[in-house]
């Protein structure tokens, strides 16, 4: 991972392979990220401190 520790604003183990997410700038409830290693796609359901869960696509029912 090539992030500048300053530019660091949190960290969050990916449910699914485990890997660690590093999230720079502001991390909103809701954010969409696809985790580098395991290319899931998930959603940060909490901020303090950052979690993810999966994101569903369920807009059409
Ligand atoms: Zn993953």
């Amino acid at each position: 991972m090539v992030v500048k520790k300053a530019d660091l604003t949190a960290i969050a183990a990916c449910p699914d392979c485990g890997d660690l997410l590093a999230f720079t700038g502001k991390t909103k409830l809701f954010q969409r990220v696809v985790c580098p290693n395991c290319g899931a796609e998930l959603e940060v359901v909490r901020t303090e401190p950052v979690e993810l869960e999966w994101a569903y696509e369920d807009y059409d029912g």
